[in-house]
């Protein structure tokens, strides 16, 4: 490997080489637009495309794509060629400014959940410049957003980058009435991204691996994660050999691939990048799943996403650390040193508890997918209850500021200083609550729910919008305000009082916990299917619109698109468990079976005083779990087929929630007992024991 500085961003069209390539003035112009976010002039974008596609051809791309994120969740690409054809049959490379800045593919099979009909296929690809170009598998990626012909949204990237500017907008507020000055904030994000390798050999004998990315059966194996010991463990050689190529892979595209260290669950790891903006650190982590997946394959190794792989032991999640800076580099949320400084820093966390207090069926639904239905609340993750971590020093402050409000007498007289005399905040003494979902980390908020395989931009679309939202009201309140300092004073104090129920700095895996949340007025919303509907309510509705995040139009459709993915695995899950059923599993019980009663008539045909006691007990239960099974069978192809597909995705999601997944949970239960009784031999399926700890 060459020195890690000399491949880090070799393959990204960054700031660097658009300084040596392009012209002055274009270099400049670019600039421009991407500070200011203007659009490019066509002039520009000739001289840029060119000097692009030099530079990309110099590195071995042929083709050029328009890279963008449809709401499938992962990144579509359609290659095209750089090749034009010249008069004499040769061909020329070339790409134009056009070409760079907007693109036009068949949009008629990307989820729009009714925005653009059929006939209307067209879509146009967008340029997005404040991400940069790169080449991947000799083709040169261009960032860009994707919308229909009539102009509506139909990505992830469109509306992330709208967030961002509305949180940037309204922070600005704020931060001009403290007297600091900044161009931009930006929202920065840090995903820290978990997932399992398992042996491809392996994998490929599972048909529930290969169609749905987890397992719909497998009983335990005799050691299961309880020792505690994969975690932070030694690394595999082979495990560490697949994590070097990952790691120069995306360096060599600029990720800035930090941390990687085994997980809980043996076979599982994660690797957490150094923070970026929003919108990097979403087109990165795409990649980085993207590559995770791809160099496995060069291991013998298949990377899993998926948020439960396997029944009984830790899923993955994606932990994405969210913060808001300025330009300049100052953290809002960094606890500040002066009095003043503290001010600020506790109005802004004032803000976040009140946004996720008021949005927590947002941030819910933000997470809600078919596979981290089975992680949250499975005590090894957050539950379904959105509650906030602060550490008892910051909590601690929080209630004198709400309780000097109520005992002191000449509040107002005591509200002027009152700013003045906040604590000084130390930082976080590493007090680390593992089990919330929303936990202050020192300086940034780490928001635990989100699953694995999760696009990160839906959930920083609800952060950014829902705090912008906050910001707002806290502006125009303050802007308004004669006497600055109290007025401040008891807007903080008064957010915090009303929103106080929040904060829980206990163990959000206990069952108290759930009593508690519910005494204190919380949404549980315990699956997708009860989440993902209430993103079109009224309320949240309102929210997007009034920041020009999503038009009404939009949010019903991606409510939409949600719940029909959800049915869409469920049903795919649970077609597959038939045919494994059906096919597999009971064909090798019988012949198990059969081998076991063909033994015992074998031992009394030679002596009729054999002892044939447990081969006749194996056959009568697993004749019995057979029968089980086969009724099961019968029970889940009744589920599948009564599903009420007719009047919209609520409802039909509801009944994948109520009746499919319960039967799917019953054949399987039947599916793992015979499985303990069934010799490995016969067992059609490699176990859990051997994909856990086959690698
Ligand atoms: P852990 O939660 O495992 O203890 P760290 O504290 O090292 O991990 O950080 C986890 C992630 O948080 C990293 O990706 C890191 O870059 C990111 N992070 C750190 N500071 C910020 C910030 N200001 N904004 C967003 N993400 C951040
Ligand atoms: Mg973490």
């Amino acid at each position: 490997m060459s020195s890690v500085p000399e491949i880090f961003g070799s393959m990204v069209f960054n700031e660097t080489v658009m300084r040596d390539r392009l012209p002055k003035d274009t270099y400049k112009k670019l600039k421009e637009t991407i500070q200011k976010g203007k659009t490019l002039d066509v002039s520009v974008a000739n001289v840029v495309a060119h000097a692009m596609k030099e530079w990309a051809i110099e590195k071995g791309a042929t083709h050029y794509t328009h890279w963008f994120q449809p709401m499938t969740g992962i990144t579509a690409e359609k290659h095209d060629s750089f090749i034009s054809a010249v008069e004499d049959g040769n061909v020329i490379m070339s790409f134009s400014g056009k070409e760079l800045v907007k693109g036009e593919p068949d949009a008629s099979s990307f989820p729009s959940g009714g925005l653009r009909a059929t006939f209307e296929a067209r879509g146009y690809t967008a340029w997005d410049p404040t991400s940069y170009a790169f080449i991947k598998q000799n083709v040169l990626c261009i960032p860009t957003v994707f919308c229909s012909y009539t102009g509506a949204v139909l990505d992830k990237k469109t509306p992330l980058l709208r967030s961002m500017e509305e949180l940037s907008k309204q922070a600005l507020r704020l931060l001009k009435l403290f007297g600091i000055r900044a161009n931009r904030v930006i929202t920065t994000v840090g995903p820290e991204q978990e997932y399992f390798l398992v042996d491809k050999k392996l994998y490929d004998q599972r048909k529930d691996l290969i169609f749905t990315g987890r397992t719909l059966f497998g009983s335990m194996p005799p050691k299961g994660q309880e020792l505690e010991n994969h975690y932070f463990g030694t690394i595999k050689e082979r495990v560490a050999a697949y994590m070097e190529e990952l790691d120069e892979e995306l360096w060599k595209l600029g990720v800035l691939a930090k941390t990687k260290h085994n997980e809980v669950a043996p076979s599982q790891h994660e690797l957490a990048p150094i923070f970026s903006n929003s919108n990097l650190a979403t087109d990165h982590n795409q990649l980085t799943m993207e590559l995770m997946q791809r160099i496995a394959k060069r291991h013998g190794l298949v990377c899993l996403l998926h948020e439960k792989p396997f029944d009984g032991i830790n899923g993955s999640g994606k932990h994405n650390n969210w913060s808001i800076s300025t330009d300049k580099g100052l953290n809002l949320f960094e606890p500040g040193k002066t009095p003043e400084k503290n001010a600020q820093f506790l109005l802004f966390i004032a803000g976040v508890i009140k946004a996720v207090d008021e949005h927590q069926d947002l941030l819910r639904l933000s997470a809600a997918t078919a596979g981290n239905d089975h992680r949250l609340g499975a005590n090894e993750a957050p539950p379904a209850i959105l509650s906030m971590f602060l550490g008892e020093e910051l909590t601690d402050i929080l209630k004198a500021i709400e309780a000097e409000n109520e005992y002191q007498p000449h509040a107002t007289a005591l509200m002027g200083t009152g700013v003045n005399v906040l604590p000084d905040i130390p930082k976080d003494t590493t007090d680390r609550n593992r089990t919330s979902p929303f936990a202050f980390t020192g300086n940034k908020f780490e928001f635990r729910m989100p699953g694995s395989n999760q696009s990160i931009a839906g959930i920083n679309i609800v952060l950014n919008t829902i705090y912008a939202d906050v910001l707002m009201q806290f502006a125009d309140r303050l802007e308004k305000a004669e006497d600055f300092d109290a007025e401040l004073h008891s807007l903080i104090k008064e957010t915090v009082k009303a929103h106080k129920r929040i904060v829980f700095n206990g163990d959000g895996y206990s069952d108290e916990w759930v009593e508690e949340a519910e005494r204190r007025g919380l949404l549980n919303l315990k699956t997708s299917a009860d989440a993902l509907p209430h993103f079109a309510d009224q309320k949240n509705i309102e929210l997007f619109v009034r920041h020009g995040v999503f038009t009404e139009d939009e949010i019903v459709s991606r409510c939409d698109i949600m719940l029909e993915e959800y049915c869409k695995l469920v049903h795919i899950e649970a077609l597959t468990m038939l045919d494994m059923a059906k096919k597999d599993i009971l064909p090798a019980v019988a012949s198990y079976m059969d081998d076991l009663s063909n033994t015992a008539l074998h031992k009394k045909a030679l002596n009729g005083k054999i002892n044939c006691d447990a081969e006749t007990d194996l056959v009568t239960r697993l004749s019995d779990l057979f029968a089980e099974t086969y009724h099961n069978i019968a029970v889940l192809e009744q589920a599948v087929a009564a599903v009420n597909t007719a009047d919209g995705p609520k409802t039909e999601s509801a009944d994948y929630r109520d009746k499919v997944l319960p039967a799917m949970a019953a054949l399987r239960a039947g599916v793992d007992a015979m499985e303990e009784l069934t010799s490995a031999e016969k067992w059609p399926l490699p176990s859990y024991g051997e994909l856990l700890f086959g690698v």
